[in-house]
């Protein structure tokens, strides 16, 4: 049906005066108190619900109770489901709704005969446009309010949406009254009140959306691999108004941006205290930073030294990504690759990170990293591909070391995930300063087709051109982080907020001395008779193996404790606390060749 909207547009300053008296008094609302909220100022057609009739379906019922005959707009795009429209007609008859199909200029006929068929497999940003982007603008036009199903928990980069926002993109007040809820909440209301949802969502299909754009993803998956698989496309695009299934909108880009201090690519300087500009002007760096540092040159700011290190990894990732099919991060719990994903989140903010994450377990773990890898993973929203040193020592390829030590056996593993998964570009957390094999590597650096370095046959890296090129079989391994100190990761740390496993901070531990350092006691590491054990205040600089990984003596509870000691140490974290690191002068040398890490 058509919508009929209210006739007297209040202006931006009143309501914008509403968004922020909302946001002072809704520190305790429920969903329900911002549907009521909802109601009370936005009645009389002044308000529509966008619902995808995914999950997102208890929203409209949600404001309905309160505001019987809301609008819910549909974006009809003609390519649904038949299990979409089925739950439109089960929505309207469930709820007090008035459901909206707000529809293409062109009907898919018409767009056939115009741009050919099948516009969606040739180019899917045009038919997202003309389908979708297009018609949910000018519907929004008619509006001063809009409703969403956004919550926190969709993704680490929603982690702050607010109940009631200011949409600086659509000029209009922007509602989300769920975004507190867990997914159980949204399951909870919906099974109480007898909402329908569609039950592609329980047949494999987290995400849906137009029929030839989704398939149903494997368990593990990432949930949006079905959307546009094998397209170079995740998202409607950055400035779409609303997708069809997250109702995504500038706004939502606008306050991540300024929630997670996304400043690479955007030209925004911000400078925490630890953050000072650096000596070098942005216009005469060559870090490669890419926009950031244009825009850095035509405003005439300087990036501080932090932020043109973050650049320039953003911008190292976005150029693998593109020039490369089928990359991988490796991801270990540890803080590099932390520091990595969360350069990766930023790097392709609002889409999902665009590649999975791959661990090689040597199953000696602590279980600490495990439990925060599993939570990170969770959170980002990444696909976690796992290689288990386990399962090659059950069945024989791999042999236990007599020291009982796993980091070495690492390598094949990590291979063969390489061959399996068909990765291309392999991201490593490693820097120059930790280890001397590491500050020979460039920061795309090749491997052979037996995963293979050599390090007398590296390519030469100008400025910011890295070669990625390479044979099939072959793969590169690329260390955004290549040109960070400890110390800047730490920084970096404390800028972003990052959250790190507890273990990098003091802490009481049972722990025994080997050759100098301090081993934790466990299952995987006992001491021998002659090794006391003692319980003292440790913390770690690297995690690892836990019978190769040592904790130093340290009271660095914080993470500007932390900063601290590390701006004082003179030895770096692999040589203070690798046990394997320590075998020969060229440990890690060796094994790279051999295509470790
Ligand atoms: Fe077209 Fe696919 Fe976008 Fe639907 S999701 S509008 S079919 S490109």
């Amino acid at each position: 049906m058509t919508a009929e909207v209210a006739d007297v547009r209040r202006s931006v300053a009143q309501l914008k005066a509403l968004v922020a008296q909302a946001q002072a008094d809704s520190v305790d609302w429920t969903a329900d108190d911002v549907a009521a909220w909802t109601a009370e100022h936005f009645g009389g057609g002044r308000v529509a619900v966008a619902c995808s009739m995914a999950g997102d379906t208890v929203v409209p019922h949600l404001i309905a109770e309160h505001l019987p005959g809301v609008h819910v707009l549909f974006l009809q795009t003609g390519y649904h489901f038949a299990e979409t429209i089925e739950t439109r007609d089960a929505l309207a008859r469930a709820a007090a709704v008035t459901i909206v199909d707000v529809l293409p200029k062109l009907t898919v006929v018409e767009q056939d005969a115009q741009y050919g068929a099948k516009l969606h497999d040739r180019d899917p940003s045009l038919c997202c446009a003309m389908r979708k982007v297009d018609p949910i603008n000018s519907t929004l036009a008619g509006y001063e309010a809009w409703v969403t199903g956004v919550r926190r928990e969709d993704n680490v980069l929603r982690a702050h949406t607010p109940l009631v926002e200011w949409d600086e993109g659509h000029q209009m007040v922007k509602i989300n009254p769920i975004a507190a809820w867990s997914f159980h909440e949204l399951l909870d209301y919906a099974t109480t009140h007898q909402v329908p949802v569609n039950p592609l969502l329980t047949q494999g299909y987290p995400s849906i959306g137009c029929a030839p754009c989704t398939r149903a993803v494997a368990p593990g998956e990432d949930p949006r691999a079905g959307r546009w698989a094998g397209l170079n496309k995740t998202e409607c695009g950055l400035h779409v108004a609303a997708d069809d299934d997250t109702t995504e909108v500038e706004t939502t880009f606008v306050s991540a941006l300024q929630t997670f201090n996304l400043t690479a690519g955007l030209g925004s300087v911000e400078t925490s205290p630890i953050d000072q500009p650096a000596d070098v002007v942005a216009t005469s760096s060559t870090s490669g930073s890419g926009s950031t540092e244009a825009t850095a040159a035509t405003s005439g700011r300087r990036l501080s030294q932090l932020k043109e290190l973050e650049s320039e990894a953003i911008h190292i990732i976005r150029e693998a990504v593109t020039e490369l099919e089928r990359p991988v991060l490796l991801f270990s719990g540890g803080k590099d690759s932390v520091v990595m994903l969360h350069l990766a989140a930023k790097a392709f903010w609002p889409a999902p990170v665009p590649f999975p994450v791959l661990h090689v377990d040597t199953g000696h773990n602590f279980p600490e990293v495990i439990a925060y890898r599993d939570a990170e993973v969770a959170r980002v929203g990444v696909r976690l591909v796992v290689a288990k040193v386990q399962d090659y020592i059950d069945d024989g390829r791999l042999i236990e070391r007599p020291d009982g030590t796993r980091n070495p056996l690492q390598t094949q593993p990590l291979l063969d995930a390489i061959a399996d998964g068909r990765f291309d570009a392999v991201f490593g957390g490693g820097r120059r300063d930790e280890e001397k094999a590491r500050a020979k590597e460039r920061v795309v650096s090749l491997r052979d087709e037996f995963g293979q370095w050599d390090p007398r046959n590296q390519r030469p890296e100008l400025w910011n051109l890295y070669n990625p090129r390479h044979r099939a079989g072959e793969h590169v391994r690329v260390f955004p982080l290549s040109n960070w100190t400890e110390l800047d990761v730490w920084r970096y740390i404390q800028a972003e907020q990052i959250e790190l496993p507890a273990m990098y901070y003091a802490h009481e531990r049972e722990v025994f001395n080997r050759d100098g350092m301090w081993l934790a006691v466990g299952e995987f590491s006992q001491p021998k008779p002659t090794e006391p054990v003692e319980v003292r205040t440790v913390r770690y600089r690297t995690v690892g193996d836990m019978s190769c990984t040592g904790a130093i003596d340290s009271d660095s509870a914080t993470v500007a404790d932390v900063l601290a000691e590390v701006a004082a140490t003179r030895i770096t974290e692999r040589g203070a606390t690798r046990a394997d690191d320590r075998l020969t002068e060229a440990a890690m040398e060796d094994r790279k060749k051999e295509g470790y890490f």
